[in-house]
């Protein structure tokens, strides 16, 4: 199975996917935790490159939406593919939904472009579950904000520019209600963890 963790930035999905993953873990079931951008070597050296600050050049949008597309493609064929076929449940810190989000919502790209390109980079797989980390933009870069880490290019857009990504998700939630699965991260880490717990128990039977 692959489940997916969204949302905007600061709004937990690291902490409750190590969370998770050891909860399920310790249910005998056999986990691998993965992201994007950056689950693959190459796509390391992608991640890096779409994340950096202080590039010669701005990153034209369509040329952020190819590079993207290249991390999940390599993703795709040598993580998520075989994780899969080994049985595995995967647990996967960003997938199509953030580029619906980000490039769709965020940078105004034509969404029947990016459905293309999802489409071609995952070669049709799909997630099986996306858990939505629901939080109000502010809290969340409030939170980054906190910690002593740098903000990176995305996270040093105007505040707009992470409301249209909230809107984004906001209306997947409401168009694919079988697949996307809103959780109120607003709560403690306790109660966003067991709110998890419920959501996958229910879904994949446990
Ligand atoms: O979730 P994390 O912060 O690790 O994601 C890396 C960054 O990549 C995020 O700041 C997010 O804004 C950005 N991103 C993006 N478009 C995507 C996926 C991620 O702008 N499709
Ligand atoms: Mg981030």
């Amino acid at each position: 199975k692959l489940i997916v963790f969204e949302g905007v930035e600061g709004c937990g999905k690291t902490t409750q996917i190590q969370l998770c993953s050891k909860w399920l873990q310790s249910l005998g079931l056999s986990v691998a935790v993965t992201r994007e951008p950056g689950g693959t070597p190459l796509g390391l050296h992608l991640r890096r490159l779409l994340l950096e600050k202080s590039l010669d050049q701005p990153i034209a949008d369509r040329t952020e939406l190819l590079l993207y597309a290249a991390d999940r493609s390599q993703h795709v064929e040598e993580e998520l593919r075989p994780n899969l076929a080994a049985g595995k449940i995967i647990l996967c810190d960003r997938y199509t939904d953030s580029t619906i989000a980000y490039q769709g919502y965020g940078r105004g790209l034509d969404m029947s472009l990016i459905h293309k390109l999802n489409s071609i980079a995952t070669d049709g797989l799909e997630s099986d579950i996306t858990l939505w980390l629901d939080l109000d933009v502010e809290v969340g870069l409030t939170r980054k904000r906190g910690t002593t880490m740098a903000l990176d290019r995305i996270e040093q857009e105007a505040i707009a520019f992470h409301r249209r990504i909230q809107q984004g998700y906001a209306e997947l939630a409401t168009t694919e209600p079988h697949r996307i699965v809103r959780i109120d991260a607003s709560a403690s880490v306790e109660i966003v963890e067991k709110q998890i717990q419920d959501v996958l128990t229910q879904r994949l039977k446990l």
